[in-house]
């Protein structure tokens, strides 16, 4: 008599479709759902563990009571999401936002486990945030929240099992409370919990810069591969923070000239090249690139159409989209920021033949230096800037050929070759692994 158990049929009948599966559900989560279903045909035998990626591991959500400094008690919805963990801890940073939702989290934290797999460093993927808008907090309240988010969640975090990170509107010192706070809860120091921590607290040196080195790394690399000489070559940059401001000096230092850059205060372009020191003394003393004297001013819309080779966008989600892709002049764009193409976008520049390099691979750089900082904290042994430097961009280089060279045997996107390559790693470790029980 032949079981039913194990059946196609047996498991669809079995099966309840988890709500953020619902195919009515969008946004970030429903874009990375839609990626993972662009790569299921390239996954051979591993297709079978694809479901695993469509589902996060833990969600956890949580409720961040705090006292306001006016006696006032608030209430702050909290997230950590661990996506998967197949390969090694959950790794991703924390976001204080007004808009962060579950669904935004859950696709960060998929996207982290893409990027970790994609440069290869022994992490899963995870993220964090809290729904709340930190300017509006003192920096009392603002430590209060951070201490009590970090008791919240200190319940799945820990230097082996889940590793935040700063992100959008958190840092250094948001990191050095977090640390203090699991370790006093652990009953001893635990620098390995969080990444991106200040230097003398077992912080990497490099790490600031990490990100703008490897969107410089990766396209320096791609443009090798097309015949674009960096030397001469005109950029432009949207967001002249920590990322963009990095990668723009590293390209000018290469020769390259930085023609237009905009953020949230203005967008200055200067054709025969902007000077990027006196432009990052400019950011540095005014809060951002608005009056800065030797360029133009452009209107927004205008920054997109500006003639370029290499496009940059380094500042929000959602930037580059059906109303101005068609716009854009240059060869290459590399996502310094996370998810900046919308997937219409991203059709739009693929027909015009626009090299586009994607976000899970272009700025892992943070999270290489990350891993370095994790391991330097286990072995409480530091290691000098260039060997920092050095290390980052051999892994950043190796990263981008393999990416390349799936994207030219199988004639897909950069975006879908590094989905392929995190994807068999992933799925290759979870079959390893097996099920348990
Ligand atoms: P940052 O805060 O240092 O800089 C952000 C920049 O974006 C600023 O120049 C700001 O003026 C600009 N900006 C903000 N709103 C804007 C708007 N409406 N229009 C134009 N510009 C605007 O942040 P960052 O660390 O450089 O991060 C930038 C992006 O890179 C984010 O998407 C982040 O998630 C991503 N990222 C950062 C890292 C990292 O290590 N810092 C790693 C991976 C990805």
């Amino acid at each position: 008599m032949s079981h039913p158990t194990g059946t196609p049929g047996h498991a669809a009948s079995i099966h309840t479709l988890p709500s953020y599966l619902d195919p009515q559900h969008l946004g970030p989560w429903g874009i990375y759902l839609q990626q993972v279903d662009r790569v299921t045909p390239y996954l051979g035998h591993l297709a079978r563990w694809v479901e695993t990626l469509k589902r996060p591991k833990r969600a956890l959500i949580v409720d961040v009571p705090i006292e306001l400094d006016n006696g006032t008690i608030a209430h702050f919805e909290g997230y950590r999401v661990q996506h998967n963990t197949s390969r090694g801890p959950g790794k991703g940073g924390v976001r204080f936002h007004q808009d962060v939702t579950l669904s935004e989290v859950m696709a960060l934290s998929a996207w982290m486990s893409i990027k970790n797999a994609a440069v290869n460093v022994p992490y899963g993927g995870a993220k964090g945030g809290i729904r709340v808008d930190p300017k509006k907090l003192s920096m009392g309240e603002l430590e209060r929240l951070t201490r009590r988010y970090t008791s919240e969640i200190g319940i799945i975090i820990g230097p082996s099992k889940d590793i935040p990170a700063p992100d959008v509107n958190t840092n250094g010192q948001i990191m050095a409370w977090m640390m203090d706070t699991y370790s006093m809860n652990v009953g001893s120091t635990a620098t390995g919990v969080v990444t991106g921590k200040p230097v003398d607290l077992g912080g990497s040196l490099g790490r600031v810069e990490a990100t703008g080195r490897g969107v410089f790394t990766v396209g320096v690399e791609a443009a090798k591969l097309t015949g674009l000489p960096i030397e001469g070559a005109r950029l432009a940059v949207q967001g002249f923070g920590n990322v963009g401001g990095t990668a723009a000096k590293l390209f000018a230092d290469a020769g390259a000239k930085v023609v237009a850059v905009q953020d949230h205060t203005g967008t200055i372009f200067n054709g025969k090249g902007l000077d990027v020191p006196a432009l990052l003394a400019h950011v540095q003393a005014r809060g951002g690139v608005g009056g800065f004297a030797g360029a133009d001013t452009l209107s927004n819309d205008e920054f997109w159409a500006v003639d370029c080779e290499i496009l940059i966008p380094a500042a929000l989600e959602g930037q580059i989209t059906q109303d101005n892709a068609g716009k854009i002049k240059a060869k290459m764009v590399i996502e310094g920021a996370n998810g900046p193409t919308t997937p219409e976008a991203d059709d739009i520049l693929h027909d015009k033949g626009v090299l586009v390099l994607p976000d899970v691979i272009a700025n892992a750089g943070g999270v290489t230096v990350s891993y370095f900082e994790w391991v330097q904290d286990f072995s409480s042994f530091f290691w000098s800037e260039d060997e920092i430097n050095a290390r980052l961009v051999r892994i950043m280089q190796e990263a981008f050929a393999g990416v390349w060279h799936v994207a030219q045997e199988h004639k897909v996107s950069l975006r879908t070759a590094t989905f392929i390559v995190a994807c068999q790693r992933i799925l290759h470790a979870r079959e390893m692994r097996g099920l348990y029980p």
